[in-house]
């Protein structure tokens, strides 16, 4: 079942001056090839530290550490495996991993050593998946969404309803084959019943996803609105603390700013951008370039106005800007009076005051509420955009066969062949069978080492 593949290596820590830094290697016969510039007090055992002295072409100390020899299939990627905790200078891993180049161990490609894990049934595919969510991870409720997949949370969900399917397939099948004679059959009503359970638990899953891929990628978040009206001001409410520039004269914020801020534990990249207008100046209209591809790159924004005063010309060309994309209204400067106009072309807008810091609370609810964050409490996994896909696949071929199963009988031959490839999304998505594009994309997104 393991399979031993060619020697590759890896650098597995960051790149710079450290306490410590890692090499890996895995593959086919990875003791032998190393042996020769590792010396060790006894054998190298299995599963044993060994202080041992990595040795240069001619036989030259290079540096010291701690080895570890994990032999086929105990290991992470199930073949032998060896690896070497040094001494984080770059220039000592670099030598190293130069040495063992040149005995034709090559370099491993990103996520490589978790793709070998995966082919040798370590892991199935959510569980390489949160690999790399769990290292990419910025927040501690992102940490424990990756930890439960990596533990397997998610594959349980899906394996469970294979099983369903499975065993409605094995009736099935044998409805078809020994249709003459007089065994048990499952009927309709039973068939039905265990479909809408399969669907019902799919919907459940796919009901995770937006807040799953917030999770995973966290969202950017653009502060928009002509000049003056209280972005930056906004801007450091927001993120508590002072960061952008405030200042009377309008259009001061001539680039744009980003800060990375946690709203119970989905990261927002929040972005300051200068004021939206028709300008002459070179400098500004930069900025105000920039802050329309802010807006076109950004999952949600904020428009903000100077609710204080009746709205302007220069609002309504923002405005427009921003009334098709996902957007939240606020109302700032309200410490100075609401000025009755806006109240009412904006009802639903959220009143704030930056300066005084009032209304943050309410606007990060409705914030977390547009982005669709609650509600998910009991929720132990979040699915990604793939996992969505395929589910939403498999729902495409379950929902019209609830609906005619509804209506009439069908034929076993039928119902056997949809069922099956109902089945198909959901064995793609634990990764019982895979493409090589698909495998290259997923791994692709993994660093070096991993
Ligand atoms: P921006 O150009 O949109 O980034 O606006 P700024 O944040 O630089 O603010 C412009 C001016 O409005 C500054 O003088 C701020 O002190 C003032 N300001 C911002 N927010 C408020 C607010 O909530 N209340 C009041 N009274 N003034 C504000
Ligand atoms: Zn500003």
């Amino acid at each position: 079942m393991v399979k031993q593949r060619e020697p590759i290596i890896a650098i597995a820590t960051p790149y710079g001056e450290s306490a410590i830094g890692m090499i890996r290697i895995s593959g086919l016969g990875v003791l032998e090839k190393v042996k020769k510039y590792v010396r060790t007090k006894g054998e190298i055992k299995p599963r044993y530290a060994h202080f041992f002295a990595l040795l240069d072409e001619d036989g030259q100390v290079l540096d010291e550490g701690v080895l570890i020899y994990y032999k086929s299939p105990a290991s992470y990627t199930g073949e032998d495996m060896i690896e070497m905790c040094l001494h984080g200078n770059p220039l000592i891993l670099k030598r190293a991993l130069e040495l063992f180049l040149k005995e034709g161990i090559r370099l491993a490609e990103p996520g490589e050593f978790t793709k070998r894990a995966f082919l040798n049934g370590k892991l199935d595919m959510t569980q390489a998946e949160a690999v790399a969510d769990l290292i990419n991870a910025k927040t501690d409720l992102a940490r424990k969404v990756a930890i439960r997949q990596l533990q397997g949370e998610l594959s349980k969900y899906v394996n469970s309803l294979r099983e369903k399917l499975i065993q409605l397939l094995a009736y099935v099948e044998a409805d078809i084959e020994f249709s003459e004679q007089d065994i048990p059959t499952i009927s309709r009503e039973e068939i039905l019943q265990v479909l809408k359970e399969v669907q019902n638990s799919i919907e459940t899953l796919m009901s995770t996803v937006k807040a799953g891929e917030l999770l995973r990628k966290g969202i950017n978040l653009a502060i928009v609105g002509k000049p003056n009206v209280g972005k930056s001001s906004l801007f450091n409410a927001l993120l508590g603390r002072e960061r952008a520039i405030v200042t009377e004269v309008p259009g001061t914020t001539r680039d744009f700013l980003s800060e990375e801020l946690h709203m119970e534990g989905v990261p927002i990249n929040l972005i300051d951008t200068a004021g939206i207008r028709e300008t002459e100046d070179v400098v500004e209209s930069i900025g105000v370039k920039r802050s329309i591809d802010s807006i076109n790159s950004a999952d949600m924004v904020l428009f903000v106005v100077d609710a204080s005063k009746p709205l302007e010309k220069d609002d309504w060309d923002v405005y427009n800007l921003v009334k098709q994309r996902d957007h939240i209204k606020v109302l700032n400067k309200v410490d100075l009076g609401l000025d009755p106009s806006i109240a009412k072309i904006f009802p639903d807008g959220v009143r704030v005051s930056a300066k005084m810091g009032d209304g943050m609370q309410d606007l990060k609810k409705v914030m977390l509420e547009k982005l669709g964050v609650f509600g998910y409490e009991g929720m132990k996994v979040y699915v990604s955009a793939r996992h969505a896909q395929l589910l939403k696949k498999s729902l495409e071929i379950i929902e019209p066969l609830i609906h005619s199963l509804e209506k009439q009988d069908i034929s076993p031959e039928i119902l056997a062949l949809e069922l099956r490839e109902a089945l198909v999304y959901l064995d793609e998505m634990v990764g019982a069978i895979t493409t090589e594009d698909v495998l290259s994309a997923i791994f692709s997104r993994f660093c070096i080492g991993k």
